[in-house]
């Protein structure tokens, strides 16, 4: 477990620095003035939404990859994606209507587990 959380970190650290500096990017390439663009990166860095979605998100991410390895652990060979939001996206739709799926390999919408997207909901069980 040890492990999966170390490669999980450094997953993350990649994924929301490139997210963070992709949005810096973009900010300096709008230009302005000093005072502007002091603004416009504190308003980046200070995102209270997206600090909620990188957490909920991540936090999905660690749940799904910890059942994974209690599934492998179990000898657990197919699962079953389940959604739990009111309103699920069409991929994660698409996921979950394909039914018992081999674990490890990646649905339909191309990822092995949940989320599959920020603020993904679902997981998966054994089925
Ligand atoms: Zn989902």
């Amino acid at each position: 477990m040890a492990d999966l959380l170390k490669q999980l970190a450094a997953e993350w650290l990649d994924e929301i620095t490139d997210t963070r500096l992709d949005r810096l990017a973009a900010v300096l390439a709008n230009g302005g003035t000093a005072a502007e663009l002091e603004a416009a990166i504190n308003a980046v860095l200070a995102d209270q939404h997206s600090a909620q979605m990188i957490a909920q998100t991540e936090l999905n991410r660690a749940d799904n990859a910890a059942r994974m390895a209690a599934f492998r652990a179990d000898r657990v060979y197919r699962v079953r994606w389940v959604t739990t939001s009111a309103n699920p996206c069409p991929e994660c739709v698409m996921n979950r209507d394909a039914g018992p799926w081999p674990l490890g390999h990646p649905f339909p919408s191309g990822v092995i587990m949940p989320p599959d997207h920020p603020h993904c909901q679902c997981h998966l069980e054994p089925a």
